[in-house]
């Protein structure tokens, strides 16, 4: 099983490196966080193992129990799914990103939590890039006031925007909407407050992170093409 998630790890990062030399884009200014949620401790175990620190979560209770379970092993763990405010408190401690920052009140409890805490948290806004009634997150045309009313907190650090594609399994249209989260940032740039950075763009999955890397991405958040062929 190690030697398969490493083989896995190699080909993502081999494939990162070819999707970001094909746009003119260094390899080492995208970040890779692999996303744990279906895999099983052995295989988490031999991702580490292999050099990747960067892992992701989309619920909550889960990245508690793995943060413990592999606390003192350089994890960096990425909160990537939809937050409550009754789980706020607990989990930023042990956060080093949370890429689904997706209201106004969840950025407001995660700033209170902080604060509490006495420490920082960088968060990206989640846009609903391709305007799905089924998916959570700021409108297009809600950021730019959003990123005004953030700009206030003082522990939540907006550091950029979060997106995923309509329609993962369709590389055009998924290329559509990262291109449109890209020029988003580009346009929201003109006018943001300083607190406000928008370096970072989380996008693109194992379906799709090549050409979310052409369009931009600097984080690209992959589960199951690292894991599979693994013997849970
Ligand atoms: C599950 C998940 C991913 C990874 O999906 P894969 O298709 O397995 O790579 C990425 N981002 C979010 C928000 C997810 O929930």
């Amino acid at each position: 099983m190690t030697s398969k998630i490493a083989d896995n790890l190699n080909h993502v990062r081999v494939r990162i490196a070819a999707a970001a030399s094909r746009s003119g884009r260094d390899p080492s200014a995208i970040t890779l966080v692999a996303v744990t949620k279906y895999a099983s401790s052995g295989s988490i175990a031999a991702l580490i193992d292999a050099g990747c620190l960067d892992l992701g979560e989309s619920r909550p209770q889960q990245l508690w129990q793995r943060a413990v379970e592999f606390a003192d092993r350089g994890v960096r763990w990425h909160m990537i799914g939809h937050l409550q405010r009754n789980k706020v408190a607990r989990t930023m401690p042990l956060v080093s990103l949370v890429h689904s920052c997706d209201s106004l009140r969840i950025a407001a409890a995660i700033d209170q939590a902080v604060e509490q805490a006495s420490q920082q948290v960088d968060a990206l806004l989640e846009v609903n890039i391709s305007a799905d009634p089924a998916k959570g997150g700021f409108a297009a045309d809600e950021v730019a006031p959003a990123l005004d009313q953030l700009a206030g907190l003082s522990r939540l650090r907006i550091r950029g925007l979060m997106a995923m594609a309509g329609k993962p399994d369709d590389a055009v249209a998924a290329r559509a909407d990262f291109r449109r989260l890209r020029e988003l940032r580009d346009q929201l740039r003109a006018n943001c407050p300083p607190s406000v950075g928008l370096d970072e763009l989380s996008m693109g999955m194992s379906g799709d992170f090549e050409v979310a890397i052409e369009e931009g991405a600097t984080i690209v958040r992959v589960g199951s093409a690292l894991f599979e062929g693994e013997d849970a």
